[in-house]
């Protein structure tokens, strides 16, 4: 695992493998936006999510360390998380959490990816910038709070769908619609008829980035 300020106040951590991304941030993730009520700001066990999840699988299979490959949670919510997990840390959250001691700052971001995965840096990226540019932020808002309602709807139910809670709806659409939409988030005929949409967020979104880059 390494870390690395990507941008003021933004920590990339990099894994090796699928595996040590999600195993390391699952209950920090799910603590942040997990759709399920009893997990979500509360204190839970592995075991616990682990049950939780399985049952809605495919055969009951616990698929978790396959589902996801980026991840991302805001400064604030670790602090809640220290506050509520510290009694049963596992190792891996213990590495995950130690260097934040260090990387102190008022307002912070985190995202884990793995080694070489391009599209899901930039999409957890967004989310980086999201919360800690309030220029960002409100452009972005701006123009989702602008799109024709059924291209909203429909990216909306497509990540309810797929395990995004009600609260990180906007900031989700934003990092998509910014860094590559999947397959089935609109269809066809609506990208093609929305598309300006798409390319004013994705415009932002690099703008925002390559000006801290080029700085
Ligand atoms: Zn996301």
């Amino acid at each position: 695992m390494k870390i690395k300020e990507i941008y003021p106040n933004l920590f990339l951590y990099t894994f090796p493998n699928q595996y040590e991304l999600a195993s390391t941030f699952i209950r920090l993730q799910e603590f942040y936006e997990s759709p399920y009520k009893q997990i979500r700001g509360k204190y839970f066990t592995l075991e616990k999510f682990m049950d939780l999840y399985a049952k809605d699988q495919k055969d009951n299979k616990f698929t978790y360390f396959s589902d996801w490959n980026g991840f991302n949670v805001p400064g604030n919510i670790v602090y809640n998380f220290e506050d509520k997990f510290c009694q049963d840390f596992t190792d891996k959250e213990i590495k995950l959490l130690s260097p934040i001691g260090d990387l102190y700052k008022k307002n912070f971001y985190i995202i884990g990816v793995i080694k070489e995965g391009k599209d899901t840096i930039e999409h957890e990226i967004a989310h980086g910038l999201y919360y800690l540019n309030e220029d960002y932020k409100s452009e972005m808002s701006r123009i989702i709070n602008n799109m024709p309602k059924i291209m909203k709807k429909m990216a909306e139910k497509y990540l309810l769908d797929n395990g995004y809670c009600k609260s990180v709806l906007k900031d989700e659409l934003q990092a998509y619609f910014a860094t590559g939409i999947s397959r089935n988030m609109i269809c066809i005929w609506h990208y093609i008829i929305f598309k300006s949409y798409i390319l004013k967020i994705k415009h932002v979104c690099k703008k925002y980035y390559e000006e801290f880059e080029n700085a």
